[in-house]
């Protein structure tokens, strides 16, 4: 698939696909085999956060690690699409990067929560895709939470007693992909890209293109 197009080079519009769940069901793996499935062309909006960085991570790649002095700067300058503030640490998603990808018509796949969904939703009109993954069951969260072992008990237990709470809002996603077996999950995801890339409401221009093309050609015989 080229930038921008559809299988058979229609223009199309970029949308931004967000995927949410409590931490430790997966997401981040999930995030990486979309962004490692090179043919699909996603862009990951690279957060900006207040949050210590795990050893795990790198700073530019995984987040941009910046304090709270930073972070109040670039919110207040309006320089983030969407901000909030979970487990006591600050994220937000800067706005710039997201709307270069947009008008190419690419896609951006973001990895934030429920309330930077809900801002999302609110200041872009219709692009927007939102998935919510659920943990097969609260005993395999933990043991992905401890297995991790990256953040500090004190921090774990603040995420399992926060998970209660981000799992009641399933409701507001348009799909909810139950995570028990990782590539199916995977594939779940692939197919609903696929669906929602080939709406007709995103690919308007290039379908008109199309048709008038395809019925001058009826015209020419
Ligand atoms: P973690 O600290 O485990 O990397 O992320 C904690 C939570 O913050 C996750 O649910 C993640 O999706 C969310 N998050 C990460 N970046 C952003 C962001 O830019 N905005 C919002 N609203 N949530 C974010």
């Amino acid at each position: 698939m080229t930038r921008g197009r559809s299988d058979l080079g229609l223009a199309r519009r970029g949308l931004m696909l967000i995927l949410s769940s409590p931490s430790g069901a997966g997401k981040t793996t999930l995030t990486r085999m979309l962004l490692q499935t090179k043919e699909l062309d996603l862009t990951l909006s690279i957060s900006v956060t207040t949050r210590p960085r795990r050893s795990s991570e790198v700073d530019g790649i995984h987040y941009m690690f910046i304090d709270k002095k930073q972070f109040d700067a670039m919110r207040d300058a309006g320089d983030l699409l969407e901000w909030a503030e979970v487990h006591g640490n600050y994220y937000g998603t800067p706005r710039e990067l997201v709307e270069k990808v947009l008008a190419q018509g690419r896609d951006v796949l973001f990895d934030i929560d429920y309330q930077g969904t809900q801002q999302v939703k609110q200041r872009t009109a219709g692009d927007v895709v939102t998935i919510f993954i659920l943990p097969p069951s609260m005993k395999e969260l933990r043991a992905r939470l401890l297995r991790r072992a990256e953040d500090s008990p004190e921090a774990i237990a603040k995420r399992l007693a926060n998970s209660r709470n981000e799992i009641g809002r399933w409701k507001d996603y348009d799909y909810v992909l139950v995570n028990d077996d990782l590539q199916r999950t995977f594939d779940d995801l692939l197919v609903i890209l696929a669906a929602e890339r080939r709406r007709t409401s995103r690919m308007r221009d290039g379908i008109a293109n199309f048709v008038d093309n395809l019925l001058k050609e009826d015209s020419d015989d």
